[in-house]
């Protein structure tokens, strides 16, 4: 193990930890605050931990993972009794899945009582003692990465009633254990110890563990002012600190509660377009840091100069405008770094010379990266023309990075999208310019057929009229595909706006054009009450009069009974046809929607096979999405969604 004095870094065999107290923090068994205290003048640490408890449970309950992480990482352990007797501490031990012949076999793993260590004298002292866990530390890193120390503390008590010895001792090993390659968890047993010794240890270790919580100590004193004449003055100033830095730090999460709320209202308002929102966040967090202006800025590939996209109160804040911030300054640092950089007063620094401020007098300014996906699209900012007093806080960085990463969530999906619509324009485009040109010479082939079936058809024998047959066939559907083909790549571009349709009416309609097919069927159509939607009537109608004339196409033997229902799911209708006709193989279920794909021979059933991927795109078109639930000989049910008004 290599522990640096000055960053007090252990790299134990999980990865490196800077610090043993994040070694207890990452074991399931603790629980404790991820960082230290937020500008906390005691975040100070080192490995001297002690253990407050009331009872047996609770005391092995954080000795035992101590000693086990110990063992894990590579560490001599070692554990000195008095209450517990070696057995208890062993049985404890095999109960939370140590293998505790091999440790004490190999010398890993020792037990002691006080007699060997502590009282081996027969006398408590500071000095010795300090001096015994420097040796033992000493000895144990000839051998392994560092020496894990816990002790039932309560043994010296019969030499240092007072505790006094004790509390030197504490102090003095705060020196010891800032620089050596040792853990300490001394253990401390409440119903044992008087009160004020206690409190003594609260002051003396800076890490404390109670209640399987391990938090840094805001009552440590340095053990330099711990013995001073200003002792009692020194302990008020701290308990003061800590009173003001328990409120602030409530202040703080009151301030992140409310910011995220609000933030998360504006986001999720469906009424607000991108722009709309982005205007309302950078209007939040200008009140929340009490600034003038915001902006985006966009930093095209093509361009060196960054593009104010969009500004509140700052430039003219009409139409394009570039912005070209010098070396390292304002856009410049901010698209280079991955935290936001704040800079509460310019003046004085040589982001005075950047055009920012000195034609916009932007003197306090606050940036984040945009991204999008892994490429950096420019930044997000809030700034003023007036100096600030104070430095930007954690907590303030925080909003705006957390906007930043939204806007960096829309740049992407907002591309996303685009390239996906350029994509299916390109697609509809050739689609229509391939069926549009091959209607020409189709109708050509048509013509010149009928031509040959009206001139000379009577020279022809049995084959040959078969064969003309055949043609006529083919060119028809021909036809038949080239029509569906024009009509899907019409859907998108064709279609008309959308208006209020009522789905009862669409459906009389369709009922009206199958008559003569429900009459011949015997088909028997029922519905429940239809809802009201917003979209396209005639599409729609296409829609429903495909579902049931496939419905009664593939009835199977049986005549075709057919129901049409409706159910509100959240924000949205789901209509269902339900047919009791010849259903479909699961593994064919995707495919059905596929155009041109059809499970049926010309001879079995008639059609195209385009029904269904037309449906799919109309619902597509609005925003809904079709599937299929079928069983085969159990009937199928084909539904699609449709936004609720
Ligand atoms: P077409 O009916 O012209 O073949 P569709 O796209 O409407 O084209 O349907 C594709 C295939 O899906 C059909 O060939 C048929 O095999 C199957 N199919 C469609 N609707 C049903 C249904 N209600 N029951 C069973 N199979 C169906």
């Amino acid at each position: 193990m290599s522990k640096n004095a000055s960053t007090n870094e252990i790299s134990g065999e999980s990865g490196p930890l800077t610090s043993a107290f994040e070694a207890l923090q990452s074991s399931p068994e603790f629980r404790g605050p991820v960082e230290p205290l937020e500008d906390h003048e005691h975040a100070h640490a080192n490995d001297h931990f002690a253990l407050i408890y009331e009872s047996q449970e609770e005391q092995f309950a954080t000795a035992i993972p101590f000693l086990r992480q110990g063992l894990e990482r590579n560490e001599r352990c070692l554990y000195i009794t008095y209450e517990n007797s070696r057995e208890e501490i062993l049985e404890a031990m095999r109960d939370y899945g140590i293998d505790v012949d091999t440790a004490l076999r190999s010398g890993q793993l020792s037990i002691h009582d006080e007699e060997e260590t502590y009282l081996r004298n027969e006398t408590f002292d500071a000095d010795e003692t300090v001096d015994f866990i420097d040796a033992a530390i000493e000895e144990a890193t000839a051998e392994y990465e560092a020496l894990r120390l816990t002790g039932e503390m309560s043994s010296v008590l019969q030499e240092d009633p007072e505790g006094t010895e004790l509390v030197k001792c504490e102090a003095k090993a705060n020196y010891l254990f800032d620089d050596a390659d040792g853990i300490a968890l001394c253990q401390y047993n409440r119903n044992r110890f008087p009160s004020d010794v206690i409190h003594d240890v609260i002051s003396t270790h800076p890490l404390l563990i109670h209640d399987e919580r391990v938090s840094y100590n805001v009552y440590y004193t340095p053990p330099g002012e711990f013995f001073g004449p200003e002792k009692t003055t020194r302990e008020v100033d701290r308990q003061l600190g800590a009173l003001r830095d328990q409120t602030d730090t409530k202040v703080r999460v009151q301030q992140r509660e409310r910011f995220l709320r609000e933030s998360h209202e504006i986001t999720a308002e469906p009424e607000l377009d991108f722009e709309e929102k982005l205007g309302k966040l950078l209007n939040l967090v200008r009140e929340r840091l009490d600034l003038d202006a915001a902006g985006l800025t966009h930093l095209p590939s093509w361009n060196d100069k960054f593009l104010n996209e969009y500004t509140i109160r700052y430039g003219d804040e009409s139409g394009e405008v570039w912005t070209d911030p010098g070396e390292g300054c304002y856009c410049r640092e901010v698209i280079e770094s991955d935290e936001p950089v704040g800079m509460a007063d310019v003046r004085g620094t040589d982001w005075e010379d950047d055009e920012i401020y000195r034609e916009h007098g932007l003197t306090c300014y606050l940036g984040t990266k945009v991204m999008n996906g892994a490429t950096p699209y420019g930044t997000l900012w809030v700034g003023s023309t007036e100096p600030r007093d104070s430095e930007f806080t954690e907590t303030e960085r925080m909003f705006l990075k957390l906007i930043g990463q939204w806007v960096s969530y829309e740049v992407e999906r907002e591309e996303r999208e685009q390239s996906l619509k350029e994509s299916n324009e390109r697609l509809e485009q050739f689609a229509y310019a391939a069926s549009h040109d091959l209607q020409e010479p189709l109708r050509m082939v048509s013509s010149y057929l009928q031509l040959i079936e009206n001139r000379y058809g009577n020279a022809f024998d049995e084959d040959g009229e078969e064969f003309l047959a055949f043609a006529v066939d083919g060119a028809d559907r021909m036809r038949e595909m080239i029509d569906g083909l024009l009509a899907y790549s019409r859907i998108e571009t064709q279609g008309e706006p959308f208006e209020l349709v009522e789905f009862e009416t669409v459906l009389d309609d369709v009922l009206d054009d199958l008559q003569l097919q429900i009459e011949e069927t015997d088909a028997e159509i029922t519905a429940d009450e239809l809802p009201r939607v917003k979209g396209d009537g005639n599409q729609l109608r296409q829609v429903l009069q495909n579902l049931l004339d496939n419905a009664i196409t593939y009835s199977g033997s049986s005549s075709p009974r057919i129901h049409i229902d409706a159910k509100r799911r959240e924000q949205e209708w789901v209509i269902s046809v339900h047919d009791n006709g010849i259903g479909i193989e699961s593994a064919n279920q995707d495919r059905i929607f596929d155009i041109f794909d059809r499970l049926h021979t010309r001879d079995e059933c008639d059609g195209a096979g385009i029904g269904l991927a037309l449906c799919q795109r109309i619902i597509e078109r609005h925003d809904g999405e079709m599937w299929v639930e079928s069983e085969p000989d159990e009937g199928s049910t084909f539904s699609f969604t449709l936004p609720a008004m």
